[in-house]
């Protein structure tokens, strides 16, 4: 089974690039963006303990975020492999991940200037249904605010605001450039240039992880 780790700021394109992978590849997208938000709209248990973290821009705490991405790896049909898209972000949660299974591991950092970040943050939306992510100005969709996928109205997610997206910067620079930093010095990170347009930067993934 093959990991694939996408590491990169808020607003990289790693959402974007998983989506891709796991349309061309049979590995399995496992955003713990997205399962977070499930849990919040559903309004579980769970999702009501997480929602203060997530909806502030902080982390959510690594036991929880551990426990939810093993169980989805274990309880998932996942056969070929799987794509991890915003996990590990934190030192601890990369020995969490050392009890999730893989054979194989390749991990791609996305560099993005932070003048870019923020522009992509503010002009995306989502769709809360099926997860897409689409961008006013650069990956419009079909028709106004429908999502292409499922027809559903597309909205902004809570986070993605100037406040919050600037919290979540500077948590990704105390956080996770460590964890960038130590796959960088296994010698198992493979980085490029995610300022370049969606498809560009697809040319490339898609050699990397094949
Ligand atoms: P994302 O969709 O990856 O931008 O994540 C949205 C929010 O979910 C983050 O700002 C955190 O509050 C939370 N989150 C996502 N992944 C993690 C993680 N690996 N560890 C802790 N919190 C996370």
């Amino acid at each position: 089974m093959k990991r694939i780790i996408l590491f990169g700021a808020p607003g990289s394109g790693k959402g974007t690039q998983a989506d891709k992978i796991e349309k061309e590849f049979s590995y399995r997208k496992i955003s713990t963006g997205d399962l977070i938000r499930a849990e919040v709209y559903k309004k579980s248990v769970i999702g009501k303990k997480i929602e203060e973290f997530s909806s502030k821009g902080l982390l959510v705490p690594n036991e929880i975020i551990i426990e939810m991405v093993k169980n989805k790896v274990l309880s998932d049909d996942i056969k070929e492999g799987y794509i991890l898209d915003g996990f590990p972000r934190t030192l601890d949660q990369v020995k969490g991940l050392s009890v999730v299974p893989a054979e194989e591991e390749v991990a791609v950092f996305l560099r993005v200037d932070e003048d870019v970040i923020v522009k992509r943050i503010l002009s995306r939306v989502s769709c809360e249904n099926c997860g897409k992510i689409f961008n006013t100005i650069f990956r419009i969709p079909a028709k106004v605010n429908i999502c292409d996928q499922c027809g559903t109205t597309l909205t902004k997610r809570n986070d993605d605001t100037e406040d919050i997206i600037k919290k979540r910067i500077i948590i990704y620079r105390a956080e996770t450039l460590p964890v960038i930093n130590y796959y960088r010095g296994k010698g198992n990170l493979r980085e490029l240039d995610a300022n370049r347009d969606i498809n560009t930067v697809w040319e490339e993934i898609r050699e990397l992880v094949k």
